[in-house]
C-alpha cells in the first residue's frame, strides 16, 4: 500500500504540473497582450509628445512673425503721429495704435505661454524617448522568452501526460478511481499528510485506531470528513 501511496504522490506532482501547463495557455497568451501594450502605450506617449512639441513651436513661429508685423505696423502709426494736424486724426490714430498695443500684449502673452509649455514638453520628451525605448527593449526580451514557453506548452503537456500513463497503469484501478473522484470533486491535493494527528486538508481529527492503522501503511486510509487521501509521515508525532 506505501508503494501506491508514493505513487499516487507522484501522480499528484504529475497532475499539478499538468494544471499548470493548462492555466499557462490562458495566462501567457495575456501577460504577451500585456507586454505588448505597455510597448504601444509608452511609444504613443513618445510620439503624441513628439507632436505637440513640434505644434507648439511652429505656434512660437508664428506668434513670433505676427508680434514684429504688428510692431511693425505700431512703429508707423507712431511716425504718422508727427504729420497729425487734426484732433480727429488725433483720436482715430491714439485708437489704432492702443489697438495695435493690445495684440501685441495679448500675442506676446500667449507666446509666453508656448515658450513655458515648450520647456515642459523638451523635459518631458527625453524622458518619455527613454522609458519607451527601455519598455521596448525588455519587454521584447520577455516576449520572446514567452512565446519560448507558450510553442513548447504541447510538448510538455504530451511528456506530462506519458509519464502520468507510466504511472496510473501501475495503480489498482478502484484507487485510482477514487483519486479521481477526490480530484475533481475537492480539486486541490488528493493524497495529504497527516499533520498533529488530524487530516492535513480539512483539520478534522484522527481517532486512535486510524493513526495506528496509517502507522502500519498496509492500507489506504481515507478521511472521513473530506474524502482525501492520507499519508503517515515519518517523525510525525504519535
Ligand atoms: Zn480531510
Amino acid at each position: 500500500m506505501q508503494s501506491d501511496l508514493e505513487m499516487l504522490l507522484k501522480l499528484q506532482v504529475i497532475d499539478y504540473d499538468l494544471g499548470e501547463l493548462e492555466r499557462s495557455k490562458e495566462y501567457l497568451p495575456d501577460m504577451m497582450d500585456n507586454l505588448k501594450r505597455e510597448i504601444e502605450e509608452t511609444e504613443n506617449l513618445f510620439r503624441n509628445t513628439e507632436k505637440e512639441l513640434s505644434d507648439s513651436q511652429i505656434m512660437q513661429k508664428n506668434l513670433e512673425i505676427d508680434v514684429s508685423a504688428k510692431q511693425v505696423e505700431l512703429k508707423k502709426f507712431q511716425e504718422q503721429m508727427m504729420a497729425i494736424k487734426t484732433n480727429k486724426e488725433y483720436d482715430a490714430l491714439i485708437n489704432q495704435i492702443d489697438n495695435v498695443k493690445a495684440i501685441i500684449n495679448e500675442k506676446e502673452t500667449s507666446l509666453i505661454e508656448v515658450i513655458e509649455r515648450l520647456e515642459k514638453l523638451e523635459n518631458d520628451i527625453k524622458e518619455f524617448e527613454k522609458r519607451s525605448s527601455e519598455t521596448k527593449e525588455r519587454n521584447t526580451k520577455e516576449l520572446s522568452i514567452l512565446q519560448e514557453k507558450m510553442d513548447s506548452v504541447g510538448t510538455k503537456i504530451q511528456v506530462k501526460e506519458s509519464e502520468r500513463g507510466n504511472i496510473t497503469i501501475r495503480i489498482p484501478k478502484r484507487t485510482m478511481s477514487t483519486y479521481e473522484t477526490v480530484r475533481k470533486s475537492r480539486g486541490g491535493s488528493v493524497v495529504v499528510p497527516v499533520r498533529k494527528r488530524a487530516c492535513g486538508a480539512c483539520y478534522k481529527g484522527l481517532p486512535p485506531h486510524r493513526i495506528q492503522e496509517l502507522k502500519r501503511g498496509d492500507q489506504l486510509i481515507i478521511c472521513d470528513n473530506c474524502g482525501r487521501m492520507l499519508l503517515w509521515m515519518n517523525g510525525e508525532s504519535e
